[in-house]
């Protein structure tokens, strides 16, 4: 007879029948495999990385991408002595990116581990130039102001919160959810840092008007000495525009834009922790934020705010750089863009939605929102209902002051969405919208259930 601690290890896990240690440090360990079916009975619980429309974060590489990651964890990317092609690889990235955005010549640039880290950095560099300009003049540098939209990602107020600059924020209007000079103009002097203009908001994923705001930051160049740089949040779009809409000015190409930062977890089309920030030139970068250490055996200049990472998902890009090259890009972003197209046509032919936008130039997702008086439920109770009924998670949203009474939903349709499956939301969202008029909308605490952000 085995006892049935034997029976266990032979035939089962501990945590079939226990529960998962979770508040005190455990005191004995436990065989790997116990270890790793812990975990991964914990996370089957969790959301499916394919049903979730809501995230803009790469959700799937193909299987040579996901060998050169795993083959490569144990790389810290920080240890340039150590680990030099490493570093080679990630100035490369930095150089191929500079092309793509049109830098003018020699530039400056390094990975990150998002579009929050660049954003952090590129901004820091906007402020230290500044003062630099300032303190030349002999002019006081107690008040830094940073401008723009209230279509931006968090991470801009964040970086005036924990920076100590006074953010200047053009609010939205009822459909209007991106900004333009006009609207920039009145909240510039002569201590602002810098504009900050998003390339495919992540709200409705469209552009500021970026060629109209660097017209309107050289104006004032020449009319009143001020040179006020232009900083692009290409978070999302900086991967998007030069495929899908290549004849869009936006980059480098426009004199006030400095420094361009985007997410390689994105449409970089790489699994997360990977971000970049390219500078038009090597003096847009404050010198004075580059720190010089040789801890690791090596003089080396470092500019970010972690030290140790992995160095797995800089090869990870670099591995879909030289594998899709600018066709292979083309195509991908193609693909989603025709499938988000499909989705917008059957969406607005229900006759029950609007689509945001679709006939501007935008991310391949597609904004809607009711069409006309539904008075019983709104979008909230349709992503309750269609995430309860199928799994889909397609995020409803109220829009950034002064449109707050706005509310959408926003799908992205990503590489893996297949025709079939637009074609499978569609039918899902209707479905989920017949529950809705038979049942009316869901209640309160259904859903707070589903309440989420409007994706990273
Ligand atoms: C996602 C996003 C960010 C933040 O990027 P992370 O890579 O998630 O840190 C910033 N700005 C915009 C416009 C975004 O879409």
């Amino acid at each position: 007879m085995t006892t049935s601690h034997e029976a266990e290890a032979l035939f089962g896990n501990r945590f079939l029948t226990e529960r998962a240690p979770s508040t005190t440090f455990p005191e004995n360990g436990m065989r790997p495999t116990d270890a790793m079916r812990l975990l991964a009975e914990d996370l089957n619980l969790e959301g499916d990385p394919q049903r979730n429309l809501a995230t803009f974060v790469t959700t799937w590489m193909e299987p040579e991408a996901q060998r050169i990651i795993a083959e490569n964890l144990h790389r810290n990317f920080i240890d340039h002595a150590e680990y030099p092609i490493s570093a080679e690889i990630e100035q490369r990235c930095v150089r191929m990116l500079a092309d793509l955005f049109h830098a003018p010549g020699e530039t400056t640039g390094c990975r990150t581990q998002g579009s929050s880290e660049a954003i952090m950095l590129g901004a820091l560099s906007l402020k230290w130039k500044w003062k630099e300009r300032r303190e030349a003049e002999n002019r006081s540098t107690d008040r830094p102001n940073l401008v723009f939209g209230g279509d931006v990602h968090v991470v801009w107020e964040k970086f005036c919160r924990y920076f100590d600059v006074e953010p200047r924020i053009v609010p939205l209007e009822k459909d209007k959810y991106t900004i333009g000079p006009a609207d920039v103009e009145p909240h510039l002097d002569e201590n602002t840092i810098g504009v900050a203009a998003v390339l495919g908001t992540t709200f409705t994923g469209h552009m500021d008007d970026i060629p109209g705001i660097n017209q309107l930051l050289l104006d004032i160049k020449s009319r009143r000495g001020l040179d006020i740089p232009l900083h692009v949040d290409g978070a999302s779009g900086a991967f998007v525009w030069p495929f899908l809409h290549p004849d869009s000015q936006w980059d480098f190409a426009l004199e006030q834009v400095r420094s361009i930062n985007v997410s390689g977890h994105k449409y970089g089309l790489v699994y997360p922790g990977i971000g970049w920030l390219v500078f038009r030139e090597k003096s847009d970068l404050a010198e004075d934020l580059v720190f010089y250490e040789n801890y690791l055996g090596k003089t080396d200049a470092t500019f970010t705010l972690n030290f140790s990472t992995g160095a797995a998902m800089v090869l990870a890009q670099y591995y879909n750089f030289v594998r899709l090259g600018r066709d292979g890009y083309t195509y991908v972003m193609k693909q989603m863009q025709q499938n988000a197209n499909t989705l917008a046509t059957n969406l607005r032919e229900s006759g029950r939605f609007e689509v945001i936008g679709d006939d501007l130039e935008q991310l391949p997702l597609v904004a809607f929102r009711l069409a006309g008086d539904h008075a019983s439920y709104d979008e909230s109770d349709i992503a309750w209902q269609l995430s309860a009924e199928r799994g889909w998670m397609v995020p409803a949203y109220t829009l950034p002051p002064n449109a707050q009474e706005v509310k959408i939903m926003r799908a992205l349709v990503k590489e893996t969405m297949s025709r079939e499956q637009v074609e499978r939301l569609t039918q899902d969202i209707a479905d989920a919208c017949t529950t809705l008029d038979e049942k009316g909308g869901t209640t309160q605490t259904e859903r707070q259930q589903v309440k989420r952000g409007t994706g990273y």
